[in-house]
């Protein structure tokens, strides 16, 4: 068990923790961020960022992301990389385990975000990493001059369609629906993109590949229930995301889609434990939002301890 005792410890990197660490050290509150992998979330993917204010003309993701983490620094926010598998409330104090070891803690901020959602459809588990890619950013270099299919018709899907164009000599966008979800000034970039082909009402059946890798895709078509095969070496899987948070499921009132229940203020059902950013069930996933309840889980936190004492 660690000896100090930090005020707020937050549990993963990304805009929303690493919002919350600024706002909590630069209250001069003792403050600890564990982040699994790397500082910066899911937007450390994300190639151009046009919807953050502030920033006219878009800001690459990574970019974006180094300034909240020196910006966190100029404050001595301290971090450390590990992975929480436990939270125990012990009333004032709350024991963190981060990689085996215990952390003492007044006050924890969760915002561990989420994650990609897998099809879960044969091939998919057997072709990932072997042209079944849920991120276009980090693997679509890889597939330069082949057809490549995206699966989804969110922001996400939009957004990595149009990246995959740099590379790829096609991109089949299957979509589920007739209509995309995505908002319109994606949808209008898509449609005017000669190198996009929409497949319309469709979902993947099957990931079909050899010892080189995919080499097609069977889709099933939702309206009259054919069966297509589509030629094409590469699947990104953009279909929205789980939240990060099943580690929790006995601890913390979550929804049925694992999303963490707050209130408006971001508090938990766990006295002295907040929730920010994608992980917490609410009607905006953005940068933005993200920033906005790291900023608020924050400040009820410290309230939270002021009160304590
Ligand atoms: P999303 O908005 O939930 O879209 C998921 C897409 O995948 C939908 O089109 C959905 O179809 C489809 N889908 C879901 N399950 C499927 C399945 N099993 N098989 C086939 N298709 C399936 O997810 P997202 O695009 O990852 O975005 C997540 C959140 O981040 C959203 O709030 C989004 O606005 C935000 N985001 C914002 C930006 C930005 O502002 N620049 C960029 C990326 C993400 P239906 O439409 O039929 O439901």
């Amino acid at each position: 068990m660690s000896e100090t005792l930090y005020d707020v410890l937050i549990i993963g990197g990304g805009p929303a923790g690493l919002t919350a660490g600024l706002y909590t050290s630069r209250a001069k509150l003792k403050s600890l961020l564990v982040e699994r992998m790397i500082l910066g979330g899911q937007v450390m993917t994300t190639t151009k960022v046009e919807n953050y204010p502030g920033f006219p003309g878009g800001i690459d993701g990574p970019d974006l992301m180094v300034r909240f983490q020196e910006h966190c620094q100029e404050f001595g926010l301290e971090t450390m990389t590990g992975e929480v598998t436990g939270l125990v409330d012990k009333g004032d104090e709350k024991i963190v385990t981060v990689d085996g070891k215990e952390f003492r803690t007044r006050a924890v901020i969760i915002t561990t975000g989420a994650e990609p959602s897998k099809l879960d459809v044969p091939g998919e588990v057997e072709f990932t990493g072997r042209g079944v890619s849920y991120c276009a950013t980090c693997d679509g270099a890889f597939f330069r001059n082949v057809p490549v299919a995206i699966i989804g018709g969110g922001d996400t899907a939009a957004e990595e369609a149009l990246f995959l164009c740099r590379f790829a000599s096609k991109v089949y966008m299957v979509h589920r629906r007739d209509e995309l979800r995505a908002t319109k000034v994606l949808q209008d970039r898509i449609f005017a993109n000669d190198k996009i082909e929409m497949v319309w009402n469709s979902t993947v059946e099957e990931v079909v590949g050899d010892n080189t890798g995919v080499t097609s895709l069977i889709l099933r078509n939702k309206v009259d229930d054919s069966q297509r095969t589509l030629e094409a070496v590469g699947m990104f899987v953009a279909v929205g995301v789980t939240p990060k948070a099943h580690f929790l499921a006995e601890i913390l009132d979550l929804n049925p889609g694992g999303y963490i229940l707050t209130d408006s203020d971001c508090r938990t059902s766990m006295p002295g434990v907040f929730a920010a950013g994608d992980v917490r069930k609410k009607i905006l996933k953005q940068i933005a939002t993200a920033v906005g309840d790291g900023a608020i889980a924050a400040i009820v936190a410290e309230k939270y301890l002021d009160d304590m004492e």
